[in-house]
């Protein structure tokens, strides 16, 4: 519960996974339909919870049990197939030009951008509603081709992970990590933001991966001591405009608090807004590269 931003921001338990969960002891699911509304499904509550439950999933599913039937509509030509290593963008990143450039550099060679970035998919879970089946299928299955996907989505990055654990995706940020492009581009007066959705899918294999970035270059991170990532509030379809509900104003002053940083180095697009208002630098996570002139 304490690591919940909704929490945080309301005070409320009864708004948490384990406060939908001790309701549903005594109670219906239809009671607890505000509190399943409210989740920003940020994943935060995951890697703490002492049943192992996976929160966000056992979330998305009980939202989406009364959730209005949405297709989605599909980017994709019919037929169409991923190829070698692909790059999920999402639509912030495929309208900035320059940003795209950018990204595909920091990659590598024999990446490409595959046209169909799941997006309508998160944006119907993020939306509580029921996701069509043949469309998630469909997306899953052209994905099923690809050597290599990354991913700028959190919640998409969840649905192959669950749907198809054996495809080789990793977020952006894992990526320039493994990749060894990172470390010797940021220092101790750089705070990394992690994107919170696509950690906690798969936190159990990032954490060391984070603790060996933090440790070679001294940067700051927006882990807590129980290694969770905490997350600005902010998501690319801006569902939770509600701002009694989480305030990423208050998600980033309680980030920043004790980590006086020169820059601030995100790894979701979105969250360039959020740490915009405060004296530091704030770059996308591939700008970086740009910032310390490694790109032409
Ligand atoms: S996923 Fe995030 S917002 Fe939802 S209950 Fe867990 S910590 Fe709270």
């Amino acid at each position: 519960m304490l690591s919940c931003p909704v929490w945080h921001n309301t005070g409320d338990p009864f708004l948490t996974f384990c406060g939908r969960a001790r309701i549903l002891q005594s109670s219906t699911e239809e009671n607890i339909r505000d509190s399943l509304n409210a989740c920003i499904l940020c994943g935060s509550c995951e890697p703490l919870c002492s049943y192992d439950i996976n929160t966000v999933d056992r979330t998305i599913d009980a939202r989406s049990g009364s959730g209005e039937r949405t297709g989605g509509t599909p980017v994709t030509v019919p037929g169409a197939r991923a190829n070698g290593k692909v790059l999920l963008a999402n639509s912030l990143i495929l309208n900035d030009d320059t940003i795209l450039k950018r990204t595909l550099e920091a990659l590598g060679e024999e990446w490409s951008v595959f046209e169909d970035n799941g997006e309508d998919i998160s944006a119907s879970l993020e939306a509580g509603n029921q996701v069509d089946n043949y469309r998630v299928n469909e997306f899953i299955d052209m994905l099923s081709t690809a050597d290599e996907i990354v991913t700028t989505d959190g919640l998409i990055f969840r649905v192959i992970k669950r749907f198809m654990p054996e495809l080789n995706v990793m977020g952006l940020g894992e990526r320039m990590i493994t990749r060894s492009v990172l470390e010797e581009m940021i220092g101790p007066e750089d705070l990394y933001i992690i994107d919170s959705r696509t950690y906690h899918s798969d936190f159990k294999k990032l954490a060391s991966i984070y603790d060996g970035l933090r440790q070679k270059t001294g940067c700051m991170m927006n882990l807590d001591l129980n290694r969770v990532a905490t997350p600005s509030g902010v998501t690319i379809h801006n569902r939770n405009e509600d701002k009694k509900l989480v305030d990423p104003a208050r998600q980033v002053a309680w980030i920043l608090e004790g980590r006086p940083a020169k820059r601030i180095i995100v790894e979701k697009i979105e969250d360039r807004e959020p740490f915009s208002g405060y004296p530091a630098d704030v770059l996308f996570i591939t700008e970086i590269l740009e910032d310390n002139g490694n790109l032409g």
